[in-house]
C-alpha cells in the first residue's frame, strides 16, 4: 500500500521551481524526452528526466501550470535513525515525524511549500472480527453516529460540521453581494480544509474504536443512498458531498492498514426499522419508537445499530483495491484522497 504524507520544506526552492516550468513548457511544445536537449536550462537532469517523462506525452494540456519538483527513489537518502530525508541534487534534507515503518521511498514531488513523500507500506491482512460497528453517515446533527450493537455503545461524532457549514455558507453569501468573488473561493477552501482535518480525526477515531473491540465496519453503500435520499431525514450536511465520501476513503484507507474489514450494507430502512425486533418504528425528530416491542431510542443510535447488524450485500467486503493504491501523480491528485496531514501520533 502507498500513503503520501506532506511535509513543510521550508526552503526557497522558487529558482528551481522556475526551471522546472521551463523544461515542462520545452517538454510540452517539443515533446522531447532526452534531458540533452535541457541541458541549456540547467535543472539537475534527474529532476528534469521525471518532467520530460510526464509532459512530452502530454498531448491534452494545453498551457503548463502548476510544476512539482519530482524526486525519483534513486535520488532520496533516508537516515530511519535520525528520522531525516536527504536529497542531495537539491541540497535539501527534511526531517520528518510520519510512521517509520515504511519499507522504501517511492519518490518525492516538491512544490513551494512542501514535499510529498509517497512511501510504500506493509498492509495486515484481513483479520477475523467479532461482528460489526455500525457507521452512520447521514444522520440529524453529526458527521457520522457509530454504533456497536454488542456493548450497546454509541458515538456520535463531528457535531460541528453543521456549525461550520451555516458559517461558512454565510460569510460566503454576504462576500457574494459585495462581490467579492476572489474572497469567496479563499474561504470555500478554507471550510474544506477544517472538514478534511475533522474527516481525519473522525475516521480516526472509528477505526480506533474497531481496533479496540476488535470488529468490522460496515457502511451504508453511498450510492444506494443516493436513490432513496428523498426517504431520509432531516440534516443531511455531508449528502451528496465529497466530504461524505472523503470520509469514506478515510475510514477504508486507515481500517486497511490495521486489517480491519470495510463492508457495505444496503441502506434501505435503516433509519425506520427496529433494531431490537425488526419491525417498523415510528420516529419523531430524533426519536425512534417501535410499536412492536417498545423499544425508544435515538433515531441516529437505532440507525447505527441496524447498519452494524445488517448482512453484507453479495458478500462485498472491502470493494474498489484502486482506492488505496495511493497516488505517484501531481500533489493536487494526491491530496484528494491519500495524502496524510502529519498526525501527532502517525496513523
Ligand atoms: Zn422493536
Amino acid at each position: 500500500m502507498i500513503l503520501t504524507f506532506k511535509v513543510k520544506h521550508n526552503t526557497d526552492l522558487s529558482h528551481e521551481l522556475q526551471l522546472a516550468h521551463k523544461v515542462a513548457n520545452f517538454a510540452l511544445k517539443t515533446g522531447s524526452r532526452s534531458s540533452k536537449d535541457v541541458k541549456h536550462i540547467g535543472l539537475k537532469s534527474m529532476i528534469a528526466n521525471q518532467i520530460l517523462r510526464k509532459y512530452s506525452k502530454d498531448t491534452k494540456l494545453k498551457k503548463v501550470r502548476k510544476v512539482v519538483l519530482s524526486i525519483p527513489n534513486q535520488g532520496i537518502h533516508v537516515d530511519k535513525q535520525n528520522q531525516k530525508i536527504n536529497i542531495p541534487c537539491l541540497k535539501l534534507g527534511l526531517n520528518y515525524q510520519f510512521r517509520n515503518d515504511f519499507k522504501k521511498i517511492n519518490q518525492i514531488e516538491i512544490n513551494k511549500d512542501y514535499a510529498f513523500i509517497s512511501v510504500t507500506v506493509d498492509e495486515l491482512s484481513t483479520r477475523k472480527v467479532d461482528g460489526y460497528i455500525g457507521v452512520d453517515r447521514n444522520t440529524t446533527g453529526h458527521i457520522a453516529v457509530v454504533g456497536n450493537p454488542t456493548t450497546g455503545k454509541v458515538l456520535k461524532l463531528g457535531k460541528s460540521a453543521e456549525h461550520i457549514h451555516k458559517k461558512y455558507k454565510n460569510i460566503r453569501k454576504n462576500l457574494q453581494k459585495k462581490g467579492k468573488y476572489g474572497l469567496v473561493k479563499k474561504i470555500k477552501h478554507r471550510e474544506s480544509n477544517i472538514i478534511r482535518s475533522l474527516n481525519h480525526r473522525i475516521s480516526r477515531k472509528i477505526v480506533d474504536t474497531a481496533d479496540e473491540n476488535n470488529t468490522g465496519i460496515k457502511l451504508e453503500d453511498l450510492k444506494q443512498i443516493r436513490r432513496h435520499v428523498k426517504s431520509r431525514r432531516g440534516f443531511r450536511y455531508s449528502l451528496n458531498s465529497w466530504s461524505y465520501y472523503q470520509l469514506e476513503q478515510m475510514i477504508k484507507y486507515k481500517a486497511k492498514l490495521l486489517g480491519i474489514p470495510v463492508a457495505y450494507v444496503d441502506p434501505a430502512y435503516t433509519s425506520q426499522n427496529c433494531s431490537r425486533c425488526g419491525h417498523l418504528g415510528n420516529r419523531n425528530e430524533k426519536k425512534f419508537e417501535c410499536p412492536g416491542c417498545g423499544h425508544v431510542d435515538h433515531a441516529d443510535s437505532n440507525a447505527s445499530f441496524n447498519i452494524a447488524l445488517r448482512q453484507v450485500k453479495d458478500g462485498r467486503l472491502c470493494v474498489d483495491r484502486d482506492a488505496y493504491k495511493g497516488s505517484t501523480d501531481t500533489p493536487q491528485t494526491a491530496m484528494m484522497g491519500t495524502t496524510l496531514t502529519v498526525e501527532p501520533h502517525g496513523l
